[in-house]
């Protein structure tokens, strides 16, 4: 069970001795106040997975330290043993009210205290795996658990929440559209177990040309990727991008696909908000990219279009009559 720190708050000189003596035998580390206010203090600084307070303390009673501490939106949970000598059902129930999980009667008796812990203990595992297993289902269900990439909803949840800080904020937001060049073939020449290790090598490749923690890399479909780069203007963009298609046209070079060139188209798109412009809906910007994505693959794939080299004549056009410039 140890190490766990506990702190201890009693104003009873002996009592807290017998406390430390006990728990220092049962191999704890702990740090001991001789008021509600010190231990209180003492758990701002740095909070403390078990407590256990005294009922009747001067300056800051054990139920006074019980509320203050609950008043705090932790992360963690923190159990709290009040000690008392007042152990009528009126008193357990204002202890309770007050936050405590649990009681000891003074005086106290070791055994007791030990199966007090033990009890702690389970709940306090308990609520670790609880947390360990929900982030772990919060990881699953924002990721594609092929490439390990975000998934298509949270890049939907994402993009409305990048571009609400594009406008709030005025800074330019970049999104890059890649979607790999005759996918195909290499499953029809390789399989499909092939298809899949290169859509994983070249999410690495993706993520290995954008910025840890700012950019997200996300799975738009099959074969499809978006890239979102928050604070990132035009220029910077097609930068990345250029550095994306040449990663991922780099692939072959290693010889696991000999018989299949493998490269990706780009489609690029940046918003520069000012206070004229209307907001920009998500699929709005994503259609622009694809726009600039059938360019790209119209020009001979493996290359990327940013939207400011195509003419707004083009622009229009291929909004109107995107599918009929399928290859
Ligand atoms: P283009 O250059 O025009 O994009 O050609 P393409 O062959 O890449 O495009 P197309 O849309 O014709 O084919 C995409 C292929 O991607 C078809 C589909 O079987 C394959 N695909 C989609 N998802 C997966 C996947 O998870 N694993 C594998 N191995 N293949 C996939
Ligand atoms: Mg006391
Ligand atoms: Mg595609
Ligand atoms: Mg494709």
């Amino acid at each position: 069970m140890p190490p766990t720190r506990i702190l201890i708050a009693e104003d009873d000189p002996i009592s807290r001795a017998i406390l430390e003596l006990y728990l220092e035998s049962e191999g704890y580390s702990y740090v001991s106040a001789k008021n509600g206010r010190e231990a209180l203090d003492l758990y701002n600084a740095q909070p403390f997975s078990i407590v256990i307070t005294d009922w009747l303390m001067p300056e800051m009673d054990g139920t006074a330290l019980c509320q203050a501490i609950r008043k705090q939106a932790e992360d963690r949970y923190t159990f709290i043993i009040l000690i008392t000598s007042q152990n009528a059902p009126k008193d357990l129930i204002e202890g309770l009210e007050a936050g405590a999980d649990d009681f000891i009667v003074k005086p106290i008796n070791p055994a007791e205290l030990r199966v007090r812990l033990k009890g702690c203990h389970r709940i306090l595992d308990l609520e670790n795996s609880l947390k360990k297993s929900l982030t772990e289902i919060r990881e699953l269900s924002i990721r594609d658990p092929l490439t390990g990439a975000f998934n298509r909803g949270y890049l939907d949840q994402q993009l409305e929440h990048e571009i609400e800080r594009t406008y709030r904020y005025k800074h330019p937001l970049s999104l890059i559209l890649c979607d790999l060049d005759h996918f195909k073939r290499i499953n029809d020449t390789y399989g499909h177990q092939a298809g899949d290790d290169v859509l994983k090598r070249c999410v690495q490749n993706l993520l290995m040309s954008s910025r840890r923690h700012i950019d997200w890399v996300a799975r738009y479909g099959g074969e499809e990727f978006v890239i979102l780069l928050p604070e990132t203007d035009a220029a910077r963009c097609s930068i990345v991008a250029e550095r994306m298609r040449e990663r991922i046209a780099f692939i072959p070079e290693d010889s696991h696909y000999p018989m299949v060139n493998i490269s990706a188209s780009f489609g690029t798109v940046t918003l520069l908000p000012d206070s004229q412009t209307d907001k920009i809906s998500a699929g709005e910007l994503l259609q622009r990219a694809d726009v600039c994505l059938y360019q790209a693959k119209q020009s001979g794939r493996n290359r990327v279009v940013p939207e400011t080299e195509m003419s707004s004549e083009i622009i229009a056009d291929r909004r109107l009559h995107r599918w009929q410039y399928f290859p």
